[in-house]
């Protein structure tokens, strides 16, 4: 059993209807995604589960969804204004555009890649004895190696903080690093680029009427705090959820829907108790953490890591990384964001943003811990590790090859396929039909009648459905139908009456809350 390559993931997506390119009959639009009909249902039931297992499992979690379009002095206050950029540099020979940070982090993963290896060879030889911590601390060519990934980072931390573009240029020059397309090292100068979108408000276009398309959702959690508060009457701590759009212009954006110029976030911002602010950033980070867990999705996929360069509101940042077919990168991050935001949005807006505390008889402006996660990431993180290729018997009992989509069965975009085993027996499709509609107002289920039974199930093991439910001659005589389960490949017989229990229940998202 393998999972299948990222270009064959991609592919998949769009054969099988979840993920096309946006408006492909024009060539398609650069980082830019649709979601198919089977890919809104995953989407769909990801949301789902963050959403129930974020409000309606907590009392203190309240939802909202606030507007796209904010005031612009939003974005001022906020800081994207004047620092939600990334360091671009161009290559003047290739004429392609990169992250300077990026160009910096892949040499240092290059590097990685090469102690790895020496890692990998050393366990091999010494087997059980072998310690990896000590092989590392103790290797001449490991040391060495490490050392350069660390000057490396260190400046560029360094020089990121700064706001050091010249800086980032002359490392990048130091470092030798050249361009990945056409290897040339004929770098332009790095500057600063801000990731907005803007568009304007009305008919007369000028700097006052510049709207922004949000980059993130959590601003209009924060200018909505004390509606919420007020209309809930919650007590600190408490939570305010949000699923939503949000708009980069990244720089480079590759990767499928890793990177995307249109998003969906999910966020959470829970306010309490300055002072306070440390315990529930633990809390969330482990609390998130078996989120993702309880999916199913192994420890070893998922890692934390923490922030070197915090943002300009935050006092501690973690991401939870997953192990994406191109290596870990962010999933999911958790960030104590201070009382920056709402004092920032307070101190332009001329309003106050404080909570009046009835246990100490006080006003203030609580403490931020937000927990952000993209919906396209967690998409992709789901369908990259539930793809795979597997070795099956077939109806005869020889070897065949399957793709199979190993979804939670909670996640599956179809719950269950009905399915006549044979199409020109209007009793077996009369049969199959009262089973779908009995059936479809329980789970999303598809009727399925063409092509050999044995292909038949493979399309749903290639969409991921749980169950595929087959009518057959003794279906007529005793009212039982098979159920085969995409996992085991068990086939059982089971009365009618009982599949959509059957069905329901394990596919039911309650399972994992
Ligand atoms: P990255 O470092 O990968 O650019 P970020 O640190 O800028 O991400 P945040 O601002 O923390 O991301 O946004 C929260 C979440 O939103 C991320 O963890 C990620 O899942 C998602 N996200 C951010 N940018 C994009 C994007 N361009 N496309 C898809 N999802 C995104």
């Amino acid at each position: 059993m393998k999972n299948v390559d990222f270009k064959s993931l991609i592919s998949h997506c769009k054969e099988y209807g979840f993920i096309f390119p946006s408006s492909e009959i024009y060539d398609g639009l650069s980082a830019a995604y649709d979601y198919g009909p089977l890919g809104i249902e995953l989407k769909n039931n990801i949301k789902q589960y963050w959403w129930k297992s974020m409000v309606q499992m907590h009392q203190n979690i309240v939802g909202l969804d606030a507007a796209i379009f904010m005031h612009p002095k939003t974005w001022k206050a906020s800081g994207h204004v004047d620092a939600f950029n990334d360091p671009m540099i161009d290559n003047k020979d290739s004429k392609k555009r990169y992250r300077a940070d990026q160009l910096i982090e892949s040499y240092a993963e290059k590097i990685e890649t090469k102690i790895q290896k020496d890692v990998d060879k050393a366990a091999k030889k010494f087997g059980d004895s072998f310690e990896e911590k000590q092989f590392r601390e103790t290797n001449g060519r490991i040391i060495d190696r490490q050392k350069k990934i660390d000057y490396a980072i260190n400046t560029m931390n360094q020089h990121l903080k700064d706001a050091n573009m010249d800086g980032l240029k002359a490392l990048i020059e130091e470092l030798e690093i050249v361009d990945p397309e056409g290897g040339s090292r004929n770098w332009t100068d790095v500057r600063q680029f801000n990731l907005m979108f803007h568009t304007q408000l009305g008919a007369i276009a000028g700097e006052e009427d510049k709207l922004y398309l949000r980059p993130e959702t959590a601003q209009g959690i924060f200018v909505n705090f004390l509606n919420v508060q007020k209309s809930t009457r919650q007590k600190l701590p408490f939570g305010i959820a949000q699923i939503g759009k949000a708009f980069r212009n990244e720089i480079v954006a590759r990767q499928f829907i890793f990177r995307m110029r249109e998003f969906e976030q999910m966020e959470m911002q829970f306010f309490v108790k300055p002072g306070e602010e440390m315990k529930w950033y633990d809390y969330w980070k482990q609390t998130r953490l078996e989120w993702h867990k309880a999916l199913g999705t192994p420890a070893e996929n998922l890692r934390f890591h923490d922030h070197d360069n915090l943002a300009h509101y935050a006092n501690a940042a973690v991401d939870i990384e997953f192990k994406f077919p191109f290596g870990f990168r962010e999933l999911e991050g958790i960030h104590s964001r201070t009382d920056f935001d709402l004092k920032s949005h307070q101190e332009l807006s001329g309003k106050k943003l404080q909570y009046f505390d009835p246990t100490v008889n006080e006003n203030y402006v609580p403490y931020v811990v937000e927990t952000s996660i993209g919906c396209d990431r967690m998409f992709l993180s789901q369908i990259g590790q539930a793809l795979r290729e597997e070795t099956v018997p077939d109806a005869d009992g020889k070897d065949s090859t399957r793709t199979v989509m190993k979804l939670h069965p909670a996640l599956a975009p179809i719950k269950a396929a009905v399915m006549p085993l044979l199409k020109n027996k209007e009793e077996l499709v009369k049969a199959s039909t009262d089973v779908f509609d009995k059936l479809k107002a329980h789970v999303i289920c598809q009727y399925d009648e063409k092509d050999a039974i044995g292909r038949r199930y493979r399309r749903q093991d290639a969409i991921g459905t749980p169950y595929s439910i087959t009518i057959d001659f003794d279906t007529l005589e005793n009212n039982t139908v098979t159920i085969r389960d995409r996992d085991t490949l068990e086939q059982k017989r089971v009365k009618i009456d009982d599949v959509s229990k059957i069905v329901s229940d394990s596919c039911n998202i309650n399972n994992i809350l």
